[in-house]
């Protein structure tokens, strides 16, 4: 066993490019591996040294957006079913995201034919009816998945809320509601400067 202390190294909650490390993995032989979220929601198991190389720097969409002008998943980043993938996939396996602990706690998941696949998710929930509403499990006690998901209504004090409005600043990935409490500014404050006044995200979060 190798304990350099390059491979003591903890890179959990780090970013390098589009990745977002959010766990050890297994060593593949002697190199020490990490799990990654990438910033368009795939996972994706990463070497150490591809990363702290700067070799690697996202899932490879990256790549595959280089090359390919009119890649699918690209086209739909901005929409709400994909937002709501990805929260769905932060609240069960990105360790910094603000309620992780409760839904790891309880071991929930998200199957494995959505996980790594937005194209499957949106087949089978089809598109979101609404802004008002949200993605629910209807047995809280099972996994996401297909025959265990619907959209619902939020409930009513959450009507105004936009769950799936995600904002990453620092390297850090949470809802807009999130943010606010954890900033301490009032959620409205929060979304009125950078829904309608426009203000940029560093200058929202750093005005009290
Ligand atoms: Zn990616």
């Amino acid at each position: 066993m190798r304990t350099q202390p390059e491979n003591r190294k903890n890179l959990i909650g780090q970013r390098f490019g589009r990745l977002v490390v959010t766990e050890e993995a297994d060593h593949s032989g002697k190199h020490r591996q990490w799990k990654c979220l990438c910033d368009c929601g795939n996972t994706k198991i990463i070497r150490q040294g591809d990363l702290t190389s700067g070799k690697t720097k996202s899932c490879r969409c990256l790549q595959k957006e280089l090359f390919s002008a009119r890649e699918k998943t690209h086209g739909m980043s901005k929409t709400p079913e994909y937002q709501t993938w990805l929260s769905m996939k932060a609240r069960c396996y990105y360790s910094g995201f603000i309620g992780h602990k409760d839904y790891s706690d309880i071991g929930i998941e998200v199957c494995e034919k959505w996980r790594n696949d937005f194209y499957a998710f949106i087949c089978d929930m089809g598109k979101k009816p609404g802004k008002e509403y949200s993605l629910d499990r209807i047995d809280n006690s099972k996994n996401y998945s297909p025959d265990n998901c619907r959209w619902a209504l939020s409930k009513v004090q959450n009507s105004n809320r936009r769950n799936a409005h995600i904002i990453t600043h620092n390297g850090e990935t949470m809802t807009l509601t999130q943010w606010a409490e954890k900033l301490g500014i009032p959620r409205g404050v929060l979304s009125a400067r950078i829904c309608r006044s426009k203000w940029s995200v560093e200058k929202s979060f750093s005005t009290p």
